[in-house]
């Protein structure tokens, strides 16, 4: 493989990884300690406390060293048996490979269709819950932020939904794309369990993913007895008298390290300012999108802009154009690492993530990179997305 030499930063807008602060990196940099010493374990316990703050809720975190798939995996074979119907809104493709997963768990799933356009409707899942009188729906798993399309869901829409049918399915929730770009109340909304990975909003290295579970959920996965599992298993990692279950072995130390330091940056940013943070970028983003799709070769995945997330922002391409020619421009003229485009949208469409560490300028440099891939890559579009960003950033 031929590599250009690239000076300056690179911009890891992919919609995970994301770009990692030195402030965590360096964290990172120390030697190993001994895991089952009492400083380790005084840390962990810090850890698992912290996560609470994270997820705003009082349940039970789990901490795996796997990427988002361990979790998703965790969450299916902890709480579900084979043979259990679940229920699926098609947020867009990643409630597909969540509903793949399962079903390789030999659970059955149901999709609640829906077009990759527009976000789920919570009416849909009521509906759909109210002709289910035998109860036959153990859970529903729902995607917050689908990376697909970039499409938010409405979590408490559909928790008030599932009270609306009077239905006891567990509410299962993939965070993994909104977690820290986007306010999640866990208790609040109703939601039973938790699905997070570190490599997105948590701005860390890949290698960790979360479940948190509350106790109803806890009480149902100790009692599921017909799902094999060791490795993903709650029961084993919440046996208090040993304590190298927490993490079934070796801990990740690294990156809980490096967790550490995340957890604090956002503290001291403040969650709430984090949201804001992520919000005012993605419509700065949306603005930029909406500017060069004046010119008819582009245009938003999401139609309805209300339904856009903070973390990602999906642009589909005339079928004329080759969206793997623009994030190889990107990449190669600009040092600037774009998204793929996924599911139906696989072959016109690429990805901008925006999550993480992220601030203004950084985004000026993303939207200008594109806005000069797009000339080089003879894709029509209106001059002037950077304009719109700045109009929309001064704005607020
Ligand atoms: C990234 C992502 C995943 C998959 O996570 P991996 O760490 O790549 O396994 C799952 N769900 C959503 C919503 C994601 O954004």
């Amino acid at each position: 493989m031929s590599m250009s030499v690239q000076r300056g930063w690179n911009f890891l807008q992919t919609p995970g990884p994301t770009n990692i602060p030195n402030r965590i990196l360096n964290a990172m940099h120390r030697p190993a300690i001994e895991f089952l010493g009492p400083d380790f374990i005084n840390f962990s316990d810090k850890i698992f406390a912290s996560l609470k703050t994270v997820f705003k809720s009082q349940g039970q975190p789990f901490i795996y060293a796997a990427n988002g798939h361990g979790a998703w995996e965790a969450a299916i074979s902890n709480v579900l048996a084979p043979g259990d119907m679940v229920l699926v809104p098609e947020t867009g493709r990643f409630a597909l490979s969540w509903k793949y997963m399962a079903e390789m768990l030999h659970v059955k799933c149901e999709i609640l269709p829906n077009n990759h356009r527009e976000a789920i409707r919570p009416e849909d899942v009521a509906q759909r819950l109210e002709r289910d009188t035998e109860h036959n729906i153990k859970a529903i798993l729902l995607v917050h932020v689908d990376t697909s399309n970039g499409i938010a869901a409405d979590i408490a829409g559909v928790r008030a939904a599932i009270h609306k049918a009077k239905h006891p399915a567990l509410l299962m929730v993939d965070t993994i794309a909104s977690l820290m770009t986007t306010d999640y109340r866990m208790d609040e909304w109703g939601v039973d369990v938790t699905v997070a990975a570190g490599q997105k909003g948590l701005m860390l290295p890949p290698g960790l993913s979360f479940c948190v579970a509350n106790d109803k959920a806890l009480a149902i996965a100790d009692d599921n007895k017909a799902m094999p599992r060791s490795y993903w298993d709650w029961r084993d990692r919440l046996d208090k008298e040993v304590f190298y279950k927490a993490f079934c072995g070796t801990a990740p130390e690294h990156l809980l390290f490096g967790l550490e330091a995340a957890i604090d940056m956002l503290l001291e940013e403040g969650f709430e300012n984090v949201f804001s943070r992520h919000a005012r970028l993605a419509r700065a983003v949306h603005a930029a999108v909406d500017k060069w799709a004046e010119s008819g070769a582009l245009e938003h995945c999401a139609v309805n802009p209300g339904e856009r997330s903070n973390s990602v922002t999906t642009i589909l391409l005339n079928k004329a154009y080759d969206p793997l020619e623009l994030r190889d421009i990107c990449r190669e003229r600009f040092n600037i690492g774009l998204g793929n485009g996924m599911g139906q949208f696989m072959d016109h469409s690429f990805r901008i993530g925006h999550m993480g560490d992220l601030n203004e300028a950084m985004l000026f440099g993303v939207l200008g990179a594109i806005e000069a891939g797009l000339k080089l890559a003879r894709i029509p579009y209106s001059a002037g997305g950077i304009n719109a960003a700045i109009d929309s950033l001064t704005r607020d």
